[in-house]
């Protein structure tokens, strides 16, 4: 008895592990299925488009920027799942942001936002949304005239 209470723990402790990961896997599906911010700014001051050549993933992201802040964001393009679905969920995240608390964003914010294992294969796919959105940040502060490193600007792994 002792012993199959002991197993019934691990294997609930197992099965809301997997129910966790369901969630997010329905969030992720529904974010691809259903795109949040998908299409172009009628009035847009920022622009990037970026390429995932390992998986095909196309994205290009316009920026409505004001008082150095995200006012609008939209994009598109096309890609897989898990491409679309962080992208999507970066545009609501950022929506209001200053440029300086996007240039901060890295890896492992999109990693969390995303709540998923991502193979190193789908790393790229993952993170090419903010490698986007960075550069597109980049873009508008040089227009500005103000001297920055692209590099500062790099998503690491991306
Ligand atoms: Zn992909």
């Amino acid at each position: 008895m002792e012993k199959t209470s002991h197993n019934s723990a691990e294997q609930n402790s197992q099965e809301n592990q997997v129910i966790i990961m369901d969630i997010y896997a329905d969030i992720i599906l529904d974010h691809y299925k259903n795109p949040h911010n998908y299409g172009m700014l009628s009035k847009h001051n920022a622009e990037h488009k970026e390429t995932n050549p390992l998986c095909g993933d196309i994205v290009t992201i316009q920026l409505a920027v004001e008082n150095n802040k995200v006012k609008d964001i939209r994009f598109t393009g096309n890609g897989c799942a898990i491409s679309k679905a962080s992208i999507s969920l970066l545009t609501d995240v950022v929506k209001g942001k200053t440029l300086d608390e996007i240039k901060r964003l890295d890896k492992n914010d999109v990693l969390n936002m995303l709540g998923i294992e991502v193979s190193p294969a789908r790393l790229k796919c993952a993170l090419l949304g903010l490698k986007t959105l960075k550069l597109a940040v980049y873009n508008y502060i040089i227009k500005q005239g103000n001297h920055v490193k692209e590099k500062d600007f790099h998503v690491k792994d991306a």
